[in-house]
C-alpha cells in the first residue's frame, strides 16, 4: 500500500479495536475472509456504537467470500452500495456515519449444491430446480458488479503432474505491478480515482476509445448475451486493464473479446 492507503486502513482497524502494542500499523493490504454465517452488521458495519464491518476492514485490500450462495441474500444485497461507491453509510437515529470500503471482492461458488454440475467425470445429483434455486441466490445486479467470472474445471492428474513450464508467480507479480504503475500514472492528477476499476463515465470516454472492430464486438456481445449497461462499462474497464497488462496504449479487439469472455455467468446461469 502507499503511505496514504496504509494510514486510511490503519484508522479503520484502530476504530474496530484491532490494533494493540504489538500491531499498531497496517502496512500490508488486508485480506478478510468472513464465514458465510456472518450477520449484515458484521459485513456492512453498524451496532449501537457503529463500528466498521468486513467491507471496511478490507478497505484497500481483498474481501474473499467463499461459498458465495451460502451467504444470506440480504447481506449480499446490501454489499451493492459499498461495491459501487467505495464507501458505506450507516444511519442511526443520532446521525449517520460513513466508512470507506474500497475493496477487491473475490468470491467462490460451486456450480450446483453437490458441486459436480458440468463435470465430465462425475454425475451431478441435483435436480434442475435445485441448481436454479442455488444459482439464483446471487442476484443479477450483484453479478453485474463483478468484473471477472471464471469457471474452474476439475484438474486432471496429468495436469497436476505436468512439468510444462508455466509463468511463475514472481513474473505474474511483476506484470501486475507494471499494469498498476500505468494506472497510477494515468490517474496521477485525479484525487478520486487511482485504478481502472474506479473509472467514471468521463474517464471511460478519455481512456477507453475503441476502434470500429472493437465496437462491433461489444455490440454483438451486448445483443447476443443480453448484457446490461453496467456490464458494458465493466467490459470497457477490463479491456483497458488487459491492454495495460499487454503493454499497449490502444485497446485492441483481442483485449475486448477477452474481457467479454470473463462474463461467463451472464450467459450461462441467468438467462
Ligand atoms: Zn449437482
Amino acid at each position: 500500500m502507499s503511505l496514504d492507503e496504509a494510514i486510511e486502513t490503519t484508522k479503520i482497524h484502530s476504530i474496530a479495536g484491532f490494533l494493540d502494542g504489538e500491531k499498531s500499523f497496517v502496512a500490508r493490504r488486508p485480506f478478510r475472509s468472513p464465514h458465510h454465517t456472518i450477520s449484515d452488521i458484521g459485513l456492512l458495519g453498524g451496532g449501537a456504537f457503529p463500528t466498521p464491518g468486513e467491507v471496511s476492514l478490507a478497505h484497500n485490500g481483498v474481501l474473499f467470500l467463499d461459498e458465495l450462495p451460502e451467504f444470506k441474500r440480504s447481506a449480499l444485497e446490501v454489499m451493492r452500495q459499498p461495491l459501487e461507491d467505495g464507501k458505506v453509510t450507516i444511519s442511526r437515529a443520532a446521525g449517520s456515519l460513513t466508512f470507506p470500503s474500497e475493496f477487491m471482492l473475490v468470491a467462490a461458488m460451486n456450480p450446483c449444491p453437490c458441486g459436480y454440475f458440468g463435470d465430465l467425470k462425475r454425475e451431478c445429483r441435483c435436480s434442475p430446480v435445485q441448481v436454479q434455486r442455488y444459482r439464483q441466490r446471487i442476484s443479477g445486479p450483484l453479478l453485474d458488479r463483478i468484473d471477472l467470472h471464471i469457471e474452474v474445471p476439475a484438474v486432471e492428474y496429468r495436469d497436476v503432474s505436468s512439468e510444462r513450464a508455466e509463468e511463475n508467480s514472481t513474473a505474474t507479480r511483476e506484470r501486475i505491478a507494471c499494469g498498476r504503475q500505468k494506472q497510477h500514472e494515468r490517474f496521477a492528477r485525479d484525487t478520486k480515482t487511482n485504478c481502472n476499476a474506479r473509472m467514471t463515465t468521463r474517464h471511460l470516454k478519455a481512456h477507453c476509445k475503441l476502434s470500429a472492430d472493437s465496437q462491433d464486438l461489444i455490440r454483438v456481445a451486448m445483443t447476443e448475451l443480453n448484457l446490461s449497461a453496467r456490464a458494458y462499462d465493466r467490459i470497457l474497464k477490463v479491456s483497458r486493464t488487459i491492454a495495460d497488462l499487454d503493454d499497449k496504449i490502444d485497446i485492441a479487439p483481442e483485449h475486448v473479446s477477452e474481457a467479454i469472455q470473463y462474463r461467463t455467468f451472464d450467459r450461462t446461469l441467468w438467462i
